[in-house]
């Protein structure tokens, strides 16, 4: 139970905070279909949430689906998080230009970003970001990042209802949101608790209509989240994982994954905290004119382990291996955070279904099998 303090706004109310937000001069960014599937982009109304829809998700599987209500958050995350927001798939980083027959002039040309306000972001999302943090701000800040990160405004939603691919409960990422957010909603029938989590988001507050959360209610509040946590679709026995998966390099369930991996990098794609990049130099013709750019990268693709002599990991499993064992435990080392925040995306949006949960419980179970094995047959010894 949480023992912030809780208001209630009508749910007209959002409206108007999208409005103060606009008038403001932010860009503001929330869940919309799109495309068949429930996105972040740039919205000018409640109108445009994904009102009265859910989205159906399994391995390799998700469906949007009509509710029989009108609630306006009604679903989970969709195959994007808001990390294109930030970091952006595809970002020119400079220009040279050549002028006169030995002169260059150098133009860093990384555009300013637009100050973005986010409605609905869900806890896992928000989690994902402070891991974010730890990559493109906290040591050596990406100017476009931080400026993008600093300027922003959140809005979370606390989930009520998870989807079939969710397991933030097993990564303490959700489903309420307890940080990150400077105002985070719970959607009722025809209102919204507001907690308040940031002097930004107390003037937006202020700026609402609202009253004091009554006893009933924040209990209701308290049974929502209590039901959600108990109706993950995934679960992650993340009890002593990283020493497990980093002590098992050599199992044989790699080699299993690998035969159904596609190597397509839809996971990395899709994942809120995955961060790798190519960068690539182009020129034009006239040899005039020369860029840089980076785009989202994948350690899924072969090149990217390329090394003076060669491919480091040259195999599915060697480098499904590696994804797996960074997020969940080499992470822990890097950055002192798992680098996993359950949102789910990365099942539903494999095509073939391969599922982080059950890849590493299957070698934590089988560690743990061979394990218990051992002890019996010393006992054995012993006793006999
Ligand atoms: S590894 Fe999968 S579940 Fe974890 S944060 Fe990335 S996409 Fe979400
Ligand atoms: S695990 Fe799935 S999504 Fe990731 S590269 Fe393999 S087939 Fe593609």
């Amino acid at each position: 139970m949480r023992n912030s303090v809780l208001y209630t706004i009508e749910k007209g109310e959002l409206d108007k905070l999208i409005g103060i937000l606009h008038r403001d001069g932010y860009t503001v960014v929330g869940p919309t279909v799109r495309d068949g599937a429930i996105g972040y982009e740039a919205i000018e109304s409640v109108q445009q949430l994904p009102i009265g829809w859910t989205d159906e998700q399994a391995p390799g599987h998700y469906r949007l689906k009509r509710r029989d209500d009108d609630l306006y958050f009604g679903h989970v995350v969709g195959p994007q998080s808001i990390k294109k927001f930030f970091f952006p798939p595809k970002q020119r980083l400079f220009g040279i230009r050549r002028e006169g027959e030995n002169d260059y002039v150098f133009e860093a040309t990384q555009p300013e970003p637009p100050r973005y306000a986010f409605v609905g972001v869900r806890a896992c999302d928000l989690a994902a970001v402070r891991v974010q943090d730890r990559v493109f701000n906290d040591v050596m800040p990406d100017p476009y990042y931080a400026k993008a990160r600093s300027q922003a405004v959140f809005i979370g939603v606390n989930c009520a209802e998870p989807g079939g691919t969710c397991f933030c409960t097993s990564m303490d990422t959700g489903p309420r949101c307890t940080q990150g957010f400077d105002i985070a909603l719970t959607e009722l029938k025809s209102t919204f608790t507001v907690e308040v989590g940031s002097d930004k988001g107390r003037k937006l507050l202020e700026a609402l209509e609202h009253k004091t959360t009554d006893a009933n209610t924040k209990h209701l509040v308290d049974l929502m989240m209590q039901s959600a946590a108990e109706h993950m679709g995934r679960s992650l026995n993340t009890d002593g994982l990283p020493e497990m998966l980093l002590n098992n390099l050599q199992h044989p369930h790699w080699d299993e994954v690998a035969k159904r991996c596609m190597d397509c990098a839809n996971c990395t794609l899709s994942c809120p905290t995955c961060f790798c990049s190519n960068v690539e130099d182009k020129t034009d013709l006239t040899g005039d004119h020369a860029e840089r750019w980076r785009t989202w990268g994948s350690c899924f693709t072969l090149e990217f382990s390329y090394h003076t002599g060669g491919y480091n990991r040259s195999s599915t499993a060697a480098r499904y291996r590696q994804w797996l064992t960074h997020k969940l435990a080499s992470w822990h080392e890097q950055f002192g955070t798992s680098g996993c925040v359950g949102c789910g995306r990365c099942i539903t949006w494999c095509p073939v279904g391969i599922d982080i949960t059950k890849e590493a419980n299957a070698i934590t179970d089988d560690v743990k099998r061979f394990r218990a094995e051992q002890e019996r047959q010393r006992a054995e010894e012993v006793g006999s």
